[in-house]
């Protein structure tokens, strides 16, 4: 069993597939997997997306700046961050919200001393804001955030299953590959996570496991490492 993961999360977790926004449904099924988890001690650290409320790309089409879209999109994590909080504590979780990003007061200076302080009170520690800088997604935030905070895996939750060797929504012959390794995920342009994400990880040698986060319990399976999505290995 992994005993300290960085869980990655879409922003459509708290909205639903596709869809912009809150729906509380959402959130108090997120609650509900993460107790499996923390209740058997397991240190959690998440970075959560930005996509139910803005994303840099969305934004440019309609005109916008890639650096102005991207501090849209990075304060939606931040945004989701909070709203996550609020939930965890709600149900009797202990959080915190790390970031250097914005100077809010729920939010505290991203410091490893305090990170690793609040890890080892049990808190789930959630990392808002991106990496702090345009240009990048949520996935190399959370690429970086798992290897500062030692994760020993970093859970990229999704709506798919795994990594599939075509799309499986268009090619009903298409197989989902249970490993790979990031050599062979960076080569065959693989685009469940970027590839900035993969090269942290390939050269921190940080495993990473792709879940369907909408199978009820398929995060504490990938955490008791049973075998399930797919595992992109070093
Ligand atoms: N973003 C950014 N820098 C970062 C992380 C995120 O500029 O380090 C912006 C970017 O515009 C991105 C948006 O924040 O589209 C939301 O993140 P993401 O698209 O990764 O969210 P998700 O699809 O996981 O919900």
């Amino acid at each position: 069993m992994y005993k300290k993961i960085l869980l990655k999360l879409s922003g459509e977790a708290l909205s639903g597939e596709g869809k912009k926004g809150f729906d509380t449904n959402f959130s108090n099924y997120l609650v509900s997997e993460l107790k499996k988890v923390y209740d058997l001690n397991v240190k959690i650290g998440i970075v959560i997306g930005a996509g139910n409320v803005f994303r840099g790309k969305e934004l440019e089409l309609e005109g916008f700046k890639t650096k102005m879209a991207d501090q849209l999109g990075m304060l939606g994590t931040v945004m989701n961050s909070i709203y996550l909080k609020h939930f965890l504590d709600k149900n009797g979780f202990k959080s915190i919200v790390f970031s250097n990003t914005v100077n809010l007061p729920s939010v505290m200076p991203f410091k490893y001393d305090l990170v690793d302080f609040y890890f080892e009170q049990e808190y789930i520690v959630i990392f808002a804001g991106g990496t702090s800088n345009p240009l990048f997604t949520t996935d190399t935030a959370a690429a970086l955030r798992a290897v500062e905070m030692d994760a020993e895996i970093l859970i990229k939750a999704t709506k798919v299953n795994g990594i599939y060797n075509k799309d499986p929504k268009e090619f009903p012959d298409s197989y989902k590959i249970d490993k790979i390794s990031f050599s062979d995920a960076i080569s065959q342009d693989i685009k469940v996570m970027d590839t900035e994400a993969f090269s942290i990880c390939q050269r921190n040698k940080l495993p990473i496991i792709i879940i369907n986060f909408f199978d009820k319990g398929s995060l504490l399976k990938a955490v008791k490492g049973e075998e399930i999505g797919t595992l992109v290995y070093p």
